[in-house]
């Protein structure tokens, strides 16, 4: 198990070190309120090295190591997913997906700036009339001589504003060949004929979500994710092993907002006193907190259990989804059921439960809903339709 590693606990401590002295519950608060981010306090976090967790030593990283990546991403979703998601920005949409797919000259160029925190990365899979069904989208690019014309939109394109670059799937032959003729580009979002527009959402601020709009955005073809010979391969690049990790990374959140809400139920339970006593002394606020705290440790023993065979490079499609299911929709219970114990203060905005509840109800939709993990699972045990 995760926990009888000493590197990881060292490794814990120390993200918590920082998260008690650059992340205080306040600023927590307010970067949630005024959907900001705190770049300061990430920039901070690239000082630590943890951006280098998904990236071999050659590359500048700390060397691969999944189990640690996670529980820096559980520690900082304790406190605040403003921080969590841009750390997932770095560490997994561009310091895994270049390990993974990557040219050699985009790794040696990139690869080493992920590790110090320089660069951030933004998912452009989503469209207005695309969520689950990815291998739809609709944006499209176009070689013309020695350039690649891009155009379409991308929705709830999460950090596209702070990103470097976003990591965009485009359509690049006829669509009768669903998965085929798809390409993944690198594109800056300061290029020519990019626009970057807010979108609001309940949940997951502080990380602005956006829509990325490309209008024959004109690319090199050191644009395309591995370089020139990738034209058309986006969609074995995208369903590799980064995918998996994107499930562990969603679910590392659910798992943080799970015990931070715990811990303030708990706490909560122990000081408010109503009927003479303590309100943790009253049976249905005993069984809420137990049944909160059961799931809490089932959906972590999922994710290290997931993260470690990710690791070893063993079947783990399967699990990686499960795991999504489970933390996902675990921590959208856990939060609620932790909201109630609080009563009216659960729902107030001085407090910290209600932002853990809306983060938490989002999980189950960001990065594949639950269905399609339902559905992912089914096929994967090979269920007949
Ligand atoms: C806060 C936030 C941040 C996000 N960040 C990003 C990002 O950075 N990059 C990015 O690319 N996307 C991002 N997304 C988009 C997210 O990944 C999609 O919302 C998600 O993939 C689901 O797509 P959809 O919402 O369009 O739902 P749809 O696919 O339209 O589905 C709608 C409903 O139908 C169900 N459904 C659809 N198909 C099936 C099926 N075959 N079987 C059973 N049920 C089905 C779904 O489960 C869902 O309940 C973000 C979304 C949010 C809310």
């Amino acid at each position: 198990m995760i926990d009888s590693r000493d590197d990881i606990r060292l490794l814990r401590d120390s993200v918590r070190r920082f998260v008690d002295q650059h992340m205080p519950r306040e600023l927590a608060r307010r970067w949630d309120k005024e959907n900001v981010f705190p770049r300061d306090v990430h920039n901070a976090l690239g000082k630590m090295g943890v951006m280098g967790l998904t990236i071999p030593a050659e590359y500048g990283g700390q060397g691969v190591d999944i189990p640690a990546t996670m529980a820096v991403i559980e520690e900082l979703a304790r406190r605040s997913t403003a921080v969590a998601c841009p750390y997932i920005m770095a560490a997994c949409y561009a310091g895994m997906n270049l390990v993974e797919s990557g040219s050699e000259s985009q790794k040696r160029a990139l690869l080493p700036k992920v590790a110090k925190g320089e660069l951030l990365f933004a998912y452009g899979l989503s469209e207005p009339n695309v969520g689950g069904d990815l291998a739809m989208v609709e944006t499209g690019a176009r070689r013309e001589g020695n350039r690649i014309l891009l155009s379409g939109t991308k929705r709830w394109c999460t950090g596209a504003h702070i990103a470097d670059y976003v990591f965009c799937l485009a359509r690049t032959g006829p669509k009768e060949d669903r998965y085929k003729n798809l390409t993944i580009f690198l594109v800056p979002p300061k290029s020519k004929g990019v626009t970057i527009r807010p979108l609001d959402h309940l949940g997951i601020r502080g990380v602005e979500t956006n829509d990325a709009i490309f209008d024959d955005v004109e690319l090199g073809e050191d644009a395309i994710l591995g370089g020139p010979d990738k034209w058309n391969q986006g969609w074995k690049q995208l369903a590799g092993r980064a995918l998996e990790v994107e499930k562990l990374e969603l679910s590392a959140c659910a798992l943080g907002l799970a015990e931070a809400a715990c811990a303030d139920a708990f706490e909560y339970a122990e000081t408010r006193v109503q009927f003479g006593k303590p309100i943790g002394a009253h049976q249905a606020i005993r069984h809420a907190i137990a049944d909160a705290k059961t799931k809490t440790l089932a959906m972590r023993l999922m994710l290290y259990h997931a993260a470690q065979l990710v690791q070893d490079r063993k079947p783990s499609a399967l699990e990686s989804s499960m795991t999504k299911l489970f933390c996902c929709e675990g921590a959208s219970e856990v939060t609620l059921a932790c909201q109630r114990v609080m009563g009216a203060y659960g729902l107030s905005d001085l407090m910290d439960m209600e932002r853990y509840v809306r983060d938490a109800i989002s999980l189950p939709i960001v990065g594949g809903s639950s269905n399609m993990q339902k559905n992912n699972i089914a096929n994967r045990l090979k269920l007949a339709e």
